[in-house]
């Protein structure tokens, strides 16, 4: 048995090395990036006007001059003018190129337009309102670095530099694997004595949530079927998720069909609630397999806690860290970390976690009511409201 610790470190010590792949950059939300970029020139390109107003020489306005006459009009989109006599001033839009012979833009709110005439009411210093060429990026400066989550606002960077195409990180090919002999698929009418199987959805669900894809299987609690079917589909495939069959039952051959097809054990049972049968390996070639237990709660903290966050940093990002405050004393006495079913809010910028009463692990419905999952460490039994551990969310 390892702790939750243990697991963890095992775990990211046997990563998967992606390929990299290109794809538009409509497809790349959420996806890790596999190239570093780099401003193709100056951001902004230009001295960018940055308020709709006037473009003028400042030393005219120390002299003291108050009213200048519009000697033309510089849109966003032309070419750049020049002032030509420094009594004067030019019209200028926001995203214009600055006109020569300018350095100081006086917004619209702090004049007076009169005809041809405009008056300055405003205090102006040098350099107002202009956005400096260079000011947020250098030519060739490296803007984004690989391992970067590609979020909404990298898109706009990607799009700024002409990246119609970038290289990220390709997803792991992954399999889903249930076992069970009670378990049937959800468009079966089951027996009384049979369920529907709902971890494969839920896993591919949360794989699909990351961006990834997988393909389920299904196999039954029978030693040499298991053993063929789990040889040929670790040929195809990167990674195994497996769920059910990790326990202590008279039928729960994963560990062993899992050795027998050359993943070897790195850890099983990790002093843990729920899933404590939670099994980790890898093949000499460097195919890994989570085989996690069967029960959904199980199945679901375990993705999360573990799987998931893995398959970010295999593919070079940094998995993100939480914690939240517990809301409201618990107490949980065996010696393992309980992961505490929570919903959270937000109180005055704190997380405040409030624990969920279910059923156990098996009580999935529960989990419609919970955000997260809340880490109580192994070494304590009571758990006070203000203190703050580690948190899993899997919702927002
Ligand atoms: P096991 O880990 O195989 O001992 O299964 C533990 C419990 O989880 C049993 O009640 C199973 O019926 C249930 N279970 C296992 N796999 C699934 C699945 N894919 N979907 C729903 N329930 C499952
Ligand atoms: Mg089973």
């Amino acid at each position: 048995m390892v702790t939750v610790s243990e697991a963890s470190s095992v775990i990211f010590e046997n990563l998967f090395v992606p390929a990299a792949e290109k794809v538009g950059l409509q497809q790349a939300t959420g996806r890790v990036l596999a190239e570093s970029i780099r401003a193709d020139r100056d951001f902004p390109p230009f001295n960018r006007v940055s308020m709709d107003g006037i473009a003028i020489q400042h030393s005219e306005w120390a002299r003291g001059r108050r009213t200048f006459i519009i000697e033309g009009i510089q849109a966003a989109g032309e070419a750049q003018k020049v002032l030509q006599d420094p009594a004067n001033c030019i019209e200028v839009m926001t995203g214009a190129v600055l006109p020569a012979a300018c350095d100081t833009v006086v917004r619209h709110e702090d004049v007076q337009i009169n005809g041809r005439e405009v008056t300055i009411a405003a205090d102006v210093s040098q350099g107002q309102s202009i956005h400096i060429k260079g000011m947020d990026a250098k030519k060739d400066q490296a803007i984004l670095d690989p391992g970067q989550i590609l979020a909404p606002s990298e898109i706009a960077l990607l799009a700024s530099v002409g990246k119609a195409e970038v290289s990220v990180s390709a997803f792991p090919r992954i399999a889903i694997v249930s076992s069970g002999d009670e378990l049937v698929d959800v468009g079966e009418n089951p027996k009384p004595w049979q369920v529907r199987r709902s971890n494969s959805y839920a896993l591919q669900s949360a794989i699909h949530e990351s961006g990834g894809n997988a393909v389920c299987f299904h196999l039954f609690d029978e030693r040499a079927s298991m053993e063929k079917e789990l040889a040929a589909i670790v040929h195809d495939y990167d990674v195994l998720i497996l769920s059910g069959g990790v326990s202590k039952g008279k039928f729960d051959f994963v560990p062993q069909v899992l050795e027998a097809i050359g993943i070897r054990k790195l850890f099983h049972e990790v002093s843990q609630r729920p899933g404590k049968p939670f099994w980790f390996g890898r093949s000499a070639s460097g195919k890994i397999a989570f085989a996690l237990p069967g029960n959904p709660v199980s199945t679901f903290m375990c993705f999360y806690r573990y799987v998931k966050p893995w398959l970010l940093k295999s593919m070079g990002a940094t998995p993100p860290s939480a914690s939240a405050v517990l809301a409201k004393d618990f107490t949980f006495s065996p010696p393992l970390t309980y992961f505490l079913q929570v919903t959270v809010s937000n109180e005055g910028g704190r997380l405040m976690a409030t624990p969920v009463p279910g059923g156990g692990s098996g009580d999935f419905a529960n989990l419609k009511n919970v955000n997260g999952f809340l880490e109580l460490p192994l070494e304590k039994t009571e758990f006070h409201a203000g203190e703050v551990f580690s948190y899993t969310p899997f919702r927002h």
